[in-house]
C-alpha cells in the first residue's frame, strides 16, 4: 500500500478502505509515513469528509494505537463526560460527584490544561497533597469502594492522536468533523467507560463558530459512540461568553464547591443538570430526564454529592477539610476590581480573550512544560445580558504582583462589549443530541 495513492484516492473524493485507515494510522504512529504526506492527508480529509464507516474505523484505528483501559474490573456502569474545550468550565468537579452520589460509578481519566482553557487536573490539585497519578490498582478500589476517582491519563492513551493534534494545530486542520470526532471518540473509547456524555461548545470561545457546526460535530460523536457500542449522548451549549463566574484553578475550585453546596445555581448547575441527568438516564437509573434532574438535585439538598467530592479528595491523599473550608486553597496575595468605563448591557465577553487574562496572570501554560500558579484569575461580577454603570465592577483579579493585576484589569477590561439595548441571555443549551 502507497500513502501517495491513498492521499490521491481521498482528494479525488473516494472513501478509503478499513485496512487502509489501519495502515495509515499504524505508519503514522511509528514514524513510517512522514508528517507531509499525513498533513496533505489531513487536508484531504478536510475537504471532502468521511463517511461514519470511514469515521468508525479511524477512530477505532488511532484507539488502539495504544493503551485500551479494561475497566470491566469495576462493577456497575462506568460514566465518563467530554468537554469540547471552554473557558471557565469546571463541570466535571461538580457533575461527576452529583452523577457518582446517583450510582453511576466515575473511573475517569482527565488532561492537564494548555493555552487559554484549564485542565481538570490542575484544579484538582488545588486540594493540598491531591495526587492525580495513583496506581491502576488503588483506583480500580477507590471507583469500586467509593463510586469515583479522577486521575491523570497515561502517557500511553492514544499516541496516534498526540502525533496528529499536534500535526493538524500547524497545518489548519484542526476544524475537520471526522478528525474532531475520531480524536475525541478514540480518547474516550479507549478510557473504558460505558456512557459518555458529551458537551460540545459553540460560538466565539469555542472552535465551532456556529450552532449548525456544533450540531453537526454532536451528532458525529454520538453516532460513532454508539456505532461502538457506548451509551452516548451530547449537548450543545453556548460559549459567548466564559462558565459561570470563576476562571482560574482553585477560583474555579471555590465556585464548584459553592454549587455543590447549592449556595450558587446559574449555567454551571443548569448545564452540570442537564448533562448529568443524560447520564443517569442512559444508565438506566432513572425513568426519564425530569426524573434524573429531580435525583441530581436531592445530592445537592442532602450534601451527598459535596461529601463524594471530600470523600474522593481524601482516597488521593488531599486535605478533605479543605472541601469544607475553601480558605486552605491556594489564595492570591493580591486581589484588585476592574472598574468599568463604559455603561450599558454586557453584549459579550469574549471567552478565549478572558481565558488569556487567566493564563498571563500565570494560571495557564504557554507551552507542557510551564509551571503554573494555582492560585490566580478572575471572578467575573458581569455577565451576559447584566446592566452596567460606569465605574461599577466588572470583575475581582486575582494576581501574584500588583504590576500583573494591573496589566490584567486593562485587558480584561477589552474582553467586554456593551450594547444600550436590553440582552437576551437565556438560551444557553441549544440543543440535545440521543
Ligand atoms: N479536542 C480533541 O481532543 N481533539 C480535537 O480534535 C478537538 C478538540
Amino acid at each position: 500500500m502507497l500513502m501517495t495513492e491513498l492521499i490521491a484516492k481521498k482528494r479525488d473524493g473516494f472513501a478509503l478502505s478499513t485496512e487502509e485507515i489501519q495502515f495509515m494510522i499504524r505508519g503514522y504512529t511509528k514514524d513510517e509515513i512522514p508528517d507531509y504526506q499525513m498533513s496533505a492527508m489531513c487536508m484531504a480529509i478536510l475537504l471532502k469528509g468521511m463517511d461514519d464507516r470511514e469515521i468508525l474505523d479511524l477512530t477505532m484505528a488511532m484507539m488502539n494505537s495504544g493503551d485500551v483501559i479494561d475497566l470491566s474490573a469495576i462493577e456497575g456502569l462506568k460514566g465518563d463526560k467530554h468537554s469540547t474545550g471552554g473557558v471557565g468550565d469546571k463541570t466535571s468537579l461538580v457533575l461527576c460527584p452529583m452523577v457518582s452520589a446517583c450510582g453511576v460509578k466515575i473511573a475517569k481519566m482527565s488532561g492537564r490544561g494548555l493555552g487559554h482553557t484549564g485542565g481538570t487536573l490542575d484544579k484538582l490539585e488545588s486540594f493540598p497533597g491531591f495526587r492525580i497519578m495513583i496506581e491502576q490498582e488503588e483506583f480500580f478500589k477507590n471507583v469500586n469502594e467509593l463510586g469515583i476517582s479522577i486521575i491523570g491519563q497515561t502517557a500511553k492513551l492514544v499516541p496516534a492522536d498526540k502525533k496528529l493534534y499536534a500535526l493538524r494545530d500547524v497545518t489548519s486542520t484542526v476544524p475537520a468533523i471526522p478528525l474532531i470526532v475520531s480524536s475525541i471518540m478514540s480518547k474516550k473509547l479507549a478510557s473504558g467507560s460505558d456512557i459518555i456524555v458529551l458537551d460540545v461548545k459553540c460560538g466565539s470561545g469555542s472552535f465551532m463558530k456556529t450552532e449548525e457546526d456544533a450540531t453537526r460535530l454532536a451528532e458525529g460523536l454520538a453516532r460513532v459512540g454508539r456505532l461502538a457500542g457506548r451509551r452516548c449522548a451530547a449537548v450543545i451549549t453556548d460559549m459567548d461568553q466564559p462558565l459561570g463566574y470563576a476562571v482560574g484553578n482553585a477560583l474555579e475550585v471555590k465556585e464548584a464547591i459553592s454549587v455543590l453546596k447549592g449556595e450558587m445555581g446559574g449555567d454551571v448547575l443548569e448545564l452540570c443538570l442537564t448533562l448529568g441527568s443524560l447520564m443517569v438516564t442512559e444508565a438506566g437509573l432513572a425513568d426519564s430526564l425530569e426524573d434524573a434532574r429531580a435525583k441530581l438535585l436531592k445530592t445537592i439538598e442532602d450534601g451527598s454529592a459535596l461529601e463524594k467530592l471530600a470523600a474522593m479528595v481524601e482516597r488521593q491523599h488531599g486535605d478533605k477539610n479543605s472541601v469544607y473550608d475553601v480558605s486552605l486553597l491556594p489564595q492570591a496575595p493580591v486581589v484588585i476590581e476592574v472598574p468599568s468605563e463604559c455603561e450599558g448591557y454586557v453584549n459579550h465577553i469574549e471567552a478565549d480573550a478572558v481565558g488569556l487574562v487567566a493564563m498571563h496572570l500565570g494560571g495557564g501554560r504557554e507551552t507542557k512544560e510551564s509551571v503554573i500558579d494555582l492560585s490566580v484569575g478572575i471572578i467575573l461580577k458581569k455577565k451576559l445580558g447584566d446592566r452596567v454603570e460606569a465605574g461599577e465592577s466588572l470583575a475581582e483579579i486575582h494576581a501574584a504582583t500588583m504590576e500583573s493585576a494591573l496589566k490584567a484589569a486593562e485587558e480584561l477590561r477589552n474582553c467586554y462589549s456593551f450594547s444600550a439595548e436590553t440582552v437576551d441571555s437565556t438560551n444557553f443549551i441549544k440543543g440535545i443530541v440521543r
